[in-house]
């Protein structure tokens, strides 16, 4: 397992864990300033100033993508089929411009929550056969572009409104039945606040490996957990053991980045951007 006792060379910041302190251009120059290799910008981070500023920032700065968030929101009614189609399409083209190694998929709930404006169902087999389909058509997209798409199963509390692929065993299975050749076209994030409960996630991260395992993602989870969505915690405030998962992750083949994500309303959000940057750092050395 590699040693990150020393550096961060291996760190990087998914911008979102930082998104109230400052726009994607004040987070380029932020991280540049750590010392930081790399990032994962959001979509929205990246409307905002443009994209080709933001091509141009990451570019002069230097920086590496881990990632790029997120394409996905895959059920929709038949009504906003077309949207949600155009809109993933948009997505892999932007990530291409960004040079990101992939397009983390967030891959939708229920249809009415995945696209708002869907006629409400609760028919969650048929959103999770959704999913599939809409995968396998951004597939046939994405892989002649040459990017990527990794699906990033979520804890299980978004089965409802964000995804309904819920754990690693249910995300490769899908990769197997649309990419069984193994081709590095489809696979996995794995974000720690979302699997680290499953017991069988160790299985999950050797039946990835290195083809499949496209993204690592960290944060802790905190007990008591005040927000399902915004309360995120600061690697080694919580309850997870990151080292034994890394080490899994790094022995099955994966040689990439340490994103971290934190969404966190009422902590690091508030704190300013040199802070929680710093902390990431520090953190990163010291528990992940
Ligand atoms: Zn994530």
């Amino acid at each position: 397992m590699r040693d990150f006792s020393h550096d961060h060379r291996w760190l990087s910041i998914n911008t979102a864990t930082v998104r109230k302190q400052g726009d994607l251009l004040a987070i380029v120059e932020a991280c540049a300033r750590h010392g930081i290799r790399a990032i994962s910008p959001w979509r929205d981070q990246v409307a905002a100033i443009g994209l080709a500023r933001a091509v141009a920032a990451v570019r002069e700065a230097g920086l590496d993508l881990s990632g790029y968030c997120r394409g996905g929101m895959f059920p929709a009614d038949r009504a906003h089929a077309a949207e949600m189609r155009d809109d993933n399409r948009r997505a892999v083209d932007e990530a291409v411009a960004l040079g990101a190694p992939c397009l983390v998929l967030v891959v939708g709930g229920l249809p009415h929550f995945s696209r708002p404006g869907s006629a409400p169902s609760h028919d969650l087999a048929a959103a999770r056969a959704q999913v599939e389909d809409g995968i396998a058509a951004l597939l046939d997209y994405a892989k002649p572009a040459g990017m990527p798409l990794a699906i990033e199963p979520l804890h299980p509390m978004y089965a409802a409104d964000r995804a309904c692929v819920n754990t690693m065993a249910q995300a490769l299975d899908i990769c197997d039945r649309l990419d069984p050749g193994r081709t590095g076209a489809l696979g996995v994030a794995c974000d720690l606040y979302h699997v680290w409960w499953d017991p069988d996630l160790f299985a999950g991260i050797a039946r990835a490996g290195r083809e499949r395992l496209l993204a690592y993602h960290v944060c802790d989870w905190l007990v008591p957990t005040r927000d399902l969505l915004l309360d995120r915690g600061m690697m080694g405030d919580g309850v997870i053991a990151m080292r034994p998962i890394r080490r899994a992750v790094e022995a099955a083949g994966f040689s990439g980045y340490s994103e971290v994500e934190i969404f966190s309303e009422q902590n690091w959000w508030q704190r300013p951007m040199d802070e929680v940057l710093a902390t990431c750092i520090a953190r990163h050395r010291e528990v992940v």
